[in-house]
């Protein structure tokens, strides 16, 4: 069967189809850590929708498991290929195919890389607002897979609402458009809703029409603070949110997060934070017109918590106090192995939920440095692992269960196992559990009605 499949996707596809052992080796794993049991079938470097509908005939035909794969810089293990799949990237497919001005809108193929889009989009003075910290690296097509959120989604909105409509090809090889070029639109269900964030488990995107936003005017006014606790700094950010500020990025360190991150930036100058100056780092960024007053209120708010607050409406200040987040993930990369979690929780229950990390950790004997985008209650704890494992991907036991435990505090205050990053491999035994029985039952059915086969990223999402 396997030299079937083989056959027939190198009749119709030619070069597209890509066997060398070294590339089908690089599928088996994508950013979470996880890597697959063995190599999967083949790759498809597709270069057309017309390519990816042929894939997904001959799937079809011979019952043949599909990957869709962006980037490939997930965190929790959906684009990853296994044996007896047919890993589908999308990566060469990065034509911008219209820009249109006076609608504010794109229209591009999906392997465009965000950064990419938004270099071209900032000539003609328009922005696509979602901001994944991988942006320089993950595609369009990945950002709406996930529905990826990012530092400035608090004040303007995840992937899903930066996107108008889409094109997709289905399980069978038929290709739909569903959403609305238009900025309303409201006939029939909302199935573009349904796919952004579906993790290539219902179709695959080969075209997405991408509602764009003009370049913010104005001052940029940034203040970043220390307190003495990471409660303090939890409870100013919620306060600031509940004052009704809406900052464009609110992102709160913890000293565990710090410490890594000053090891990381030593010795550049000017950049190294004094994280002897608290036991938590609190990030306000704050843009358009009323910039200057918005920071002035979010100073008084973060002095009467007790931070250790500075001001800077200077770029290159502001650039310095961004830094110390951004430098988040490279300094994590180096604590060794690192399970990224997700959780969010409402805004106003951040200090609830960085006791029960803190409470978890101390339980567990593991560290969990966790950085917030706090704006959004969406926090990242990042659990540090034993050493071992490395060869296979695999997670230890115990991690596991603090994952677990996260996962129930983050419920238990009305929160969910995802913020942004998605279920995947990662947290699809937990799905039922957030979801209960019937919603469980009713999303199991939408997989059936669009994959009657089930052919499309099996195993991600559902166990
Ligand atoms: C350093 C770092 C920082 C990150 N920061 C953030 C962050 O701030 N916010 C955030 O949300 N994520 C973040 N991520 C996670 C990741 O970058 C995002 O999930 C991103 O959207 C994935 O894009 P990708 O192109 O790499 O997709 P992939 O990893 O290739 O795929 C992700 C999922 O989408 C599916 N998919 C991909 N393309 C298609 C398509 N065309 N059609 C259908 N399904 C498809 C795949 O099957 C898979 O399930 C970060 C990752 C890293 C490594």
């Amino acid at each position: 069967m396997t030299d079937q499949v083989i056959d027939k996707l190198r009749a119709v596809l030619g070069e597209a189809l890509v066997l060398e052992p070294s590339r089908l080796d690089a599928v088996r794993e994508d950013k979470s850590g996880f890597r697959s049991a063995a190599a999967p079938l083949a790759v498809v470097e597709a270069r057309s929708a017309e390519d990816v509908a042929a894939v997904l005939r001959i799937a079809t035909e011979t019952r043949t498991p599909v990957v869709p794969r962006g980037a490939g810089t997930g965190l929790a293990g959906g684009a990853i290929g296994d044996a007896g799949s047919i890993v589908l990237s999308l990566r060469g497919m990065d034509r911008i195919l219209e820009v249109d001005v006076a609608d504010e809108v794109a229209v591009v193929e999906p392997g465009i890389l965000n950064g990419d889009l938004n270099a071209a989009l900032r000539e003609q003075g328009l922005w696509w607002a979602p901001d994944p910290a991988s942006k320089a690296i993950s595609t369009v097509g990945g950002n709406i897979a996930t529905n990826a959120g990012g530092i400035l989604c608090a004040k303007y909105g995840v992937t899903r609402e930066a996107v108008l409509a889409l094109t997709v090809v289905l399980a069978d090889g038929r290709t739909i458009e569903v959403g609305h070029r238009t900025v309303k639109g409201v006939t029939g269900y909302d199935l573009a809703a349904l796919l952004i964030g579906s993790e290539g488990t219902l179709g695959v995107i080969v075209r997405a029409t991408l509602k764009l936003r003009r370049l913010p005017t104005g001052d940029v006014a940034t203040l970043g603070a220390y307190f003495p606790s990471v409660r303090a700094a939890a409870a100013a950010s919620s306060a600031i949110t509940a004052a009704g500020l809406r900052p464009a990025a609110l992102e709160l360190l913890d000293a565990a997060s710090l410490a890594a991150i000053e090891a990381y930036l030593a010795g550049e100058a000017g950049t190294v934070p004094a994280a002897t100056r608290g036991g938590a780092y609190l990030l306000v960024q704050t843009d358009g017109d009323g910039a200057g007053v918005e920071a002035a209120e979010a100073l008084g708010i973060l002095l009467e918590h007790g931070g250790d607050a500075e001001l800077t409406t200077d770029p290159e200040e502001g650039e310095r106090l961004l830094r110390i987040r951004r430098s988040a993930h490279p300094a994590f990369e180096r604590l060794g192995r690192v399970l990224i979690e997700d959780v969010a929780v409402p805004r106003s229950r951040l200090v609830d939920m960085f006791d029960a990390v803190e409470r978890i950790a101390a339980r567990h004997g593991i560290a969990i440095p966790t950085i917030a985008h706090a704006g959004d209650g969406n926090l990242h704890p990042n659990l540090v692992l034993p050493p071992g494992g490395e060869q296979d991907g695999t997670v230890p036991d115990v991690v596991w269960l603090a994952a677990g435990e996260l996962f129930e505090a983050a419920l238990a205050l009305g929160g969910t196992l995802t913020g942004e990053h998605g279920v995947g491999l990662l947290k699809r035994r937990w799905l039922e559990r957030e979801l209960g029985p019937d919603q469980y039952e009713l999303q199991r059915r939408i997989k059936a009605a669009f994959d009657p086969l089930g052919i499309l990223n099996p195993g991600k999402v559902f166990p």
